[in-house]
Formats: structure tokens, sequence, C-alpha cells
């Protein structure tokens, strides 16, 4: 675990300081989308150091971020949100428990790439999101 998030960041060019090492091993091990305050409380739980800025821990996953490590999440929420830079997929968000469960399809990806060829407007289309809005099985 610690060796790939050394990697990582080695690979892009940054440093592995300890806030950085935690922060990704929290990715790595929840494979789910965070935002600063749930990764604060996750590394407040474990640490020794007791409690962790989250102002801190914000400028850090906007700098992993730029790197390409991460990548933003738009859940519509007010607070933002990240995940690993890594195979591509998608999101169903349940809006009242804030649920979050990933999938990929590959008709949803051509059919994609059919609306792109057809756009006279566009023609490189460098990277797309698509997240569903809806209600989870317990909250329905
Ligand atoms: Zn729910
Ligand atoms: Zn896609």
């Amino acid at each position: 675990m610690e060796e790939i998030t050394k990697t990582l960041l080695r690979e892009n060019g940054y440093k592995a300081t300890p806030a950085r090492l935690a922060i990704l091993k929290i990715f790595f091990q929840s494979q789910k989308p965070q935002d600063a305050s749930s990764i604060c409380k996750k590394i407040t739980k474990t640490s020794k150091q007791g409690k962790v800025n989250e102002v801190t821990i914000y400028r850090t996953l906007s700098a992993l971020e730029k790197s390409g490590i991460l990548r933003k999440v738009n859940l519509r929420k007010n607070s933002e949100y990240f995940e690993l830079n890594k195979d591509h997929h998608h999101h169903i968000v349940c809006t009242k428990c804030s649920m979050v469960e990933s999938f990929k399809d590959k008709n949803i990806e051509e059919v994609l790439k059919k609306v792109i060829s057809k756009s006279s407007k566009f023609k490189n289309i460098k990277e797309h999101s698509l997240e569903l809005f809806g209600l989870c099985v317990k909250c329905s």
C-alpha cells in the first residue's frame, strides 16, 4: 500500500510527505469519492498526532488533482469530492444519504462517441462525466 502511493507521488513529481501518503491511503482503501472533511475525520481517528487541519487537507487534495493523481467528482454537494484518477467509470448518488455506487457501461461509452461524431460544433472531447441522482433502496 505505502509503496504504491509513494511510487504514484514520485512519478508525478511529488515528495511523499506523511500527509500526502495518509490522504492517498484513504482513497486506495475506500474506493469512494471523499471530501476534505471526511478525510479529516478518518485521519484524525487513526493518526497519533491528533487533530489534522482541514485546510491543509483541502490544499493537498487540490495539488493532487492538478497533478492528475485525483479527479474531482460532482456530487452536487457544497463541498468538493475527489477520487483516484484511474479506470473510467460513472456514479449513482443517493440524494438523501449520499451513498455512491460506481458503474461502467460499454454501451454508454459507444453512445457518447456517436454523439460527439455527430456534432458539427465539437470535434475534440477530452473527457466526460456522468452522475445519476436518486434514492437508494434503503431511502426510498
Ligand atoms: Zn440513501
Ligand atoms: Zn464514460
